[in-house]
């Protein structure tokens, strides 16, 4: 048994506010009625302003790997090519799941430190003559390493090549935390999920939607029913859904949007690069290196923390939690017991961050990882400063 709240400082899903779970306390309304419709036209506007688009966004009753495989499952056709960045852990997943559907991803490799290289994207489409690649999937922040891709250079890699293939973005672990604009980059599918900078719990999944997605939905061949965009839109013009959608997360979503626009989501997005900004000071001042390795690509969502050759991350996290009752993120994939992630991202403020990073301070000490005992004052100075 703990007294007090819970830290949970993984990057998603992140603290809900109580403001956001007292929505989502309210009575279960028929998702046929008139009150439906008003809460559905409540939502899109604000919706469509995060994802920064005039386009329409598709919201299934899902995870964030349902609408993974919506983006794919509408545009795509059996054996079609796709090129997948390899970011991290998250990326991984995604093309295995394409390869699951019938998709045949080829990766543009990476070393999980950086991410995806718009020049090597660029050099492969340039040799594609045959434009035998139908999209190119990126993941803007990878959520494993916490590090941001730069999707703008990516799509004016597209451009230079002329090629037509369909840029599809998933912004997991970024929507509502660091600048994100689906329409002026030129994104034709931006996937999201609800539980991390949305502040909501699990159970939502996004997908934007270009016109040119559209287009490609109108021929693309791969089975789709549950996840098929059309009959949900089609609903969706009336204020409804071809069924039972998550009505009560849809309260929470609601107010998460008026929480954000209260804020200004660029007062957001520069709260988040704050923190970011902190954190990072904080792994410095213990003497520990960042798995990100490119300044223009740190994430303001998770910082990633590498541990010395011979410390065990998995057992850092266990005692911080036991300790200090704070859940900190596990490494993914071939980052497993060689980091931890702290995120940094959602409802959050200084003093959750000042909590957070003493938790982990005291934990690296208990652990009897060799750090200086300068990380907390590092970040105490720059939030105090800043
Ligand atoms: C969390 C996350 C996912 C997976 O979302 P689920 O809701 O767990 O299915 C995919 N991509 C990124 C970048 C994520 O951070």
């Amino acid at each position: 048994m703990h007294s007090g709240r819970h830290f949970l400082q993984i990057p998603g899903p992140t603290n809900v506010p109580d403001r956001v779970l007292r929505a989502i306390a309210a009575p279960v309304i028929d998702h046929r009625g008139p009150e439906f419709a008003r809460l559905f036209r409540d939502i899109m506007p604000g919706l469509r302003r995060v994802f920064g688009t005039e386009d329409p966004v598709v919201v299934f009753p899902s995870s964030g790997t349902g609408a993974w495989e919506a983006a794919l499952v509408n545009t795509l056709s059996p054996g079609d090519e796709v090129l997948i960045a390899e970011t991290g852990h998250f990326a991984a997943q995604w093309a295995r799941l394409a390869s699951r559907l019938g998709l045949r991803p080829e990766v543009v490799p990476g070393d999980w430190r950086h991410g995806a290289d718009p020049d090597a994207i660029g050099r492969r489409l340039a040799g594609d003559t045959r434009s035998a690649v139908k999209a190119v999937l990126v993941v803007h922040n990878e959520t494993s390493t916490g590090v941001t891709s730069r999707i703008p250079e990516i799509r004016a890699e597209l451009d230079r090549a002329g090629h037509p293939a369909l840029l599809i973005v998933d912004t997991i672990s970024s929507l509502g935390s660091m600048p994100y604009r689906h329409g002026e980059w030129g994104v034709d599918v931006t996937v999201g999920g609800s539980q991390k900078g949305l502040m909501l719990p699990p159970g939502l999944g996004f997908n934007a939607i270009s016109r040119r997605a559209r287009d490609a939905a109108a021929t693309a061949g791969l089975p789709r029913a549950y996840w098929d965009w059309d009959p949900v839109l089609a609903a969706n013009e009336n204020g409804f859904y071809p069924y039972t959608p998550a009505t009560s997360l849809l309260y929470g979503l609601r107010e998460a949007l008026v929480m954000l626009d209260e804020e200004g989501l660029a007062a957001v997005w520069d709260r988040h690069a704050r923190h970011a900004e902190a954190t990072r000071r904080a792994v410095r001042g213990w003497g520990l290196e960042i798995q990100c390795a490119d300044p223009r690509e740190y994430s303001a969502s998770v910082t990633a923390v590498v541990l010395p050759p011979g410390h065990d991350a998995d057992q850092v996290r266990e005692v911080i939690l036991g300790k200090f009752d704070m859940s900190l993120g596990t490494g993914l994939g071939r980052l497993a017991g060689r980091v931890f992630r702290i995120g940094h991202l959602g409802h959050f403020n200084d003093l959750t961050l000042a909590g957070a990073l003493c938790g982990v301070e005291m934990g690296l000490q208990l652990t009897k990882v060799p750090i200086e005992p300068n990380g907390v004052a590092a970040a105490l100075d720059y939030l105090r400063t800043s």
